[in-house]
């Protein structure tokens, strides 16, 4: 039988992009994509890049007085939302457009039209013409979710955050997972009166609880006010502004409310209940470790299929497809020891277990520091930082480690790469320290500050 296709991409974020040019690239597949919205996903257009974009800009205002402090003489100057928001967008656009070239130049046909699935092999575009391919790939993403209660339609995500006209002077985060907490921190930074309300005890569960506890302190020292085991009852307008009730019966205006309490897999109306693929937890596409769904010439990949939702995570499963289905060579994509980053001020990068999954687990040791970094404490605005490594008593092998500090993400890499080898404690130790850095104290942790 013969298709249009070798493989149709749905989807145009980092994973479904990824794959289809690498299996067009490299393997001379013939490949069509659709995108029904702009090229670059999440990430590129409502997520990692405008997110770390504004993360910049938002930290300049400290960045001024720590000048003042060094002996510069400058003052600081306003903000201007408009001016940021202009290039923001204009850098977006660039990106959108390398984006589409490289599927173009890779030879892949892209298509701005939504794809449904119409049977194993066809997907219908929503200008109603058909292409049939060999194997297909839904990359489709995921979409902020907002809980039902009276005035959650009031509710902004993190869709709508990029496109402000103004900046709010003052806004209500709701979650306290990765979003809500970054967003807690840029919107302070850029000046605005930030709450953020979380229902439960600590924001950033499942992460280390020494290092939640050290993100939660900067912020507050920082000026945002973070509400722990507080949630919305009710919104309503008033005045152009917001008047939320809380669970503590307190009610406050504010300009703006942003949710961001989870995202959900986008994998609605595509037709695969009609094919009787399986959908999972949180509405996510069922996969096997080849990203293969019930239906042999189906596959997903990426936030779709609700595995670790991050963009490396998603460009690495996208790979493996390509390598699995187009090079002969059955791969499935590496899920364990992923690094990462939390783009918080203060910020978090992180890697393995957390003390407390780890104590679960084997008999742990647990190096420890916190300090005042001297870049920061010599201007008199230091923030607590950590430096943390999670040991196993028994292989010696560093199972987790922990760090929060100007620049964590950077240093997250690296120390990854150590860990992902199966480093230990020794390894570490014998690593001359690189002075005088932050980083340096990680290999410097002479004693365990706790054993269990
Ligand atoms: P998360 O799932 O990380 O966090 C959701 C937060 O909202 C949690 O704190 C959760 O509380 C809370 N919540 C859930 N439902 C409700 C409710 N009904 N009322 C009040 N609070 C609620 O989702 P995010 O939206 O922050 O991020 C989505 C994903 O995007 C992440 O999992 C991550 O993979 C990815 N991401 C990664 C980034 C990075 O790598 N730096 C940055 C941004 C996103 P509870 O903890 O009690 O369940």
């Amino acid at each position: 039988m013969s298709f249009d296709y070798d493989l149709f991409v749905i989807g145009g974020g980092s994973g479904g992009v990824r794959a289809a040019r690498v299996a067009a690239g490299e393997t001379g597949a013939k490949v069509g994509l659709a995108e029904e919205d702009r090229y670059g996903g999440t990430c590129v257009i409502r997520g990692c890049v405008p997110k770390k974009l504004m993360v910049f800009a938002s930290e300049y205002s400290g960045m001024v007085e720590d000048a003042q402090a060094y002996g510069w003489d400058i003052t600081p100057g306003a903000f201007s939302w408009e001016a940021f928001r202009g290039k923001l967008h204009a850098e977006l656009d660039r990106l959108e457009g390398i984006y589409r070239r490289l599927l173009a130049n890779s030879g892949v046909d892209s298509f701005d039209a939504r794809a449904k699935l119409v049977d194993a092999h066809t997907v219908e575009l929503s200008d109603g013409s058909r292409k049939t391919a060999k194997h297909i790939l839904i990359a489709t993403g995921g979409w902020p979710t907002v809980p039902e209660f009276p005035g959650s339609d009031l509710a902004i995500t993190s869709n709508e955050i990029f496109n402000l006209d103004t900046l709010p002077e003052s806004i209500l985060i709701v979650g306290g997972g990765y979003i809500a907490s970054e967003f807690a921190g840029i919107m302070n930074g850029l000046g605005v009166k930030t709450t953020q309300f979380y229902r439960g005890p600590q924001i950033l569960r499942g992460f280390d609880e020494e290092a939640r506890g050290v993100i939660a302190e900067g912020m507050v020292e920082a000026g945002v006010n973070l509400r722990l085991n507080t949630n919305v009852v009710s919104m309503r307008e008033e005045g152009g502004k917001i008047r939320v009730t809380d669970t503590d019966g307190k009610e406050q205006l504010f300009d703006k409310v942003m949710y961001a309490t989870g995202r959900a897999p986008n994998a609605d109306n595509l037709g695969l209940e009609e094919l009787g693929i399986e959908r999972g937890r949180n509405g996510a596409i069922v996969v096997d470790q080849y990203s293969q769904t019930g239906v042999p010439s189906v596959y997903a990949i990426g936030d779709v299929t609700d595995r670790v939702n991050l963009t490396p995570v998603a460009i690495r499963e996208g790979m493996a497809f390509v390598e699995t289905v187009f090079k002969g060579n059955p791969t499935s994509p590496d899920h364990d020891l992923i690094p990462t980053a939390i783009f918080t001020q203060p910020e978090m990068g992180t890697v393995g277990l957390s003390e407390e999954d780890a104590r679960a687990q084997e008999e742990i040791e647990v190096y420890a520091t916190t300090f005042k970094p001297m870049q920061q404490s010599f201007a008199g605005r230091a923030q607590r930082v950590l430096m943390k490594l999670v040991v196993s008593k028994a292989s010696r092998k560093v199972l987790g480690c922990h760090i929060v500090a100007p620049g964590a993400g950077e240093m997250i890499q690296l120390a990854g790469i150590a860990v992902k080898m199966g480093a230990t404690k020794e390894d570490f130790d014998r690593t001359v320290a690189v002075h005088p850095t932050m980083s340096e104290e990680l290999v410097t942790l002479k004693t365990p500050v706790r054993t269990a």
